[in-house]
């Protein structure tokens, strides 16, 4: 079902696994098991559908990775090129008597599992290897799967680059705004995504009005008006070379018609935070430190009660992943960090921005951002 993998991807792979086991080994970790959860697709390229029966990776420090999969389910795991085996069960098996069979040696080692499985699957195990010892799986993947290879960087330039397409037939006016619903709006939205190369649309916020001040508003069926600002924040997944897909996520505001002088100085002051966080988030500088350059410049112009968000999340394979732009999080950026950048100014029942970028860290240590479309605050009247 799935394209051939392509060399380079089939080579990422194999090096991701490479560093899983280096930071299972200086973990003391004896197992890690990935079941649902974005983990999985990232080492194998195999996306389980969150279904009840059980689908578990057993990746062993010293050993073959044995992947537990229904058997029903088998014919939809793709080609690993060697790297991953299949172990298939039928419902006449308990698929919990397989997992325990594959970690015997290690049965009160310490176990690395999937932050996402299903607590059944959790309790199970707990059950069956009462000796072992429990952490999640992400302690292990997170700050490897936060830093992007090369594979992972053109999937996500790619992803922008689609995204940016989208958003640059929004600021031409190519998606009629004025007297339709957000819900309609949406839809072309979610269609261009699709039309511009992404497998799957993730989301298109579109928010209109009072409505542009509730940050992840659910476009309904409110009829966008004159003189509105419309938060259009929308992203897919975009997959190259036969790997799994990797997300896109854009905002931009537009206005339906010349903006009052407040709206235009609340966005002025806006453009000039989001630039100087993306400015300021070279490699060596902390996660929180990016999240403090737009929090401060929002707040001296009088409006940082009115951001109520962090600045930014990582992305991947997963729209929100590490690294965190927020207070609090004293990890340094280094190259190949990615992640956005979108402070927002929300006035409560009267009208919100938010401008937002994916910016990654090049092996430069600059930023590099992967949305370039206008930033500024562009009229679509009609
Ligand atoms: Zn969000
Ligand atoms: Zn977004
Ligand atoms: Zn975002």
């Amino acid at each position: 079902m799935t394209e051939t993998l392509g060399p380079t991807a089939l080579e990422a792979r194999r090096s991701r696994l490479a560093r899983v086991r280096r930071r299972m080994e200086a973990g003391g970790v004896d197992a890690l098991l990935l079941s649902h959860g974005a983990d999985l697709p990232w080492l194998t390229g195999y996306r389980a559908m969150p279904l009840e029966r059980l689908t578990l990776l057993v990746l062993p420090l010293v050993g073959d990775p044995v992947l537990v999969v229904p058997a029903l389910e088998a014919p939809r795991v793709p080609d690993s090129g060697g790297l991953v085996d299949l172990l298939p069960w039928t419902d006449d098996v308990d698929p919990i008597d397989l997992v325990v069979d594959q970690v015997a040696g290690v049965r009160s080692g310490r176990f690395a599992l999937s932050d996402r499985a299903w607590a059944t699957t959790a309790l199970a195990l707990q059950r069956r290897l009462p000796d072992a010892r429990w952490i999640e799986a992400s302690t292990v993947t997170s700050p490897i799967r936060a830093v992007k290879d090369e594979a992972e960087v053109a999937a996500l330039r790619a992803a922008g680059a689609a995204a940016d397409r989208v958003a640059l037939v929004l600021q031409a006016g190519g998606i009629p705004l004025v007297g339709r619903t957000e819900a309609a709006v949406s839809a072309d939205l979610g269609a261009l995504l699709v039309a511009e190369g992404h497998s799957t649309v993730n989301f298109a916020i579109v928010g209109s009005g009072p409505n542009a001040a509730s940050p992840h508003h659910e476009p309904g069926d409110r009829v966008i008006g004159r003189d509105e600002t419309v938060v259009c924040d929308f992203g897919g997944t975009l997959a190259l070379d036969g790997d799994v897909g990797y997300c896109s996520d854009i905002t931009r505001t537009v206005v339906t018609g010349d903006p009052p002088s407040e709206v235009r100085a609340c966005y002025d002051v806006l453009q000039a935070a989001q630039l100087a966080a993306v400015g300021s988030a070279v490699a060596g500088v902390t996660a929180a430190s990016v999240d403090a350059v737009a929090r401060e410049a929002i707040g001296d112009a009088g409006y940082g009660h009115l951001f109520v968000h962090r600045t930014g999340h990582g992305i991947g394979i997963e729209e929100h992943e590490d690294p965190y732009l927020v207070v609090g999080n004293d990890e340094p950026l280094v190259p190949g960090h990615a992640f956005s950048v979108e402070p927002g100014i929300y006035q409560p029942g009267r009208f919100g921005m938010r401008l937002e970028d994916i910016v990654v860290i090049g092996t430069d240590g600059r930023p590099e951002p992967l949305n370039t479309v206008d930033h500024g605050l562009v009229v679509v009247d009609h």
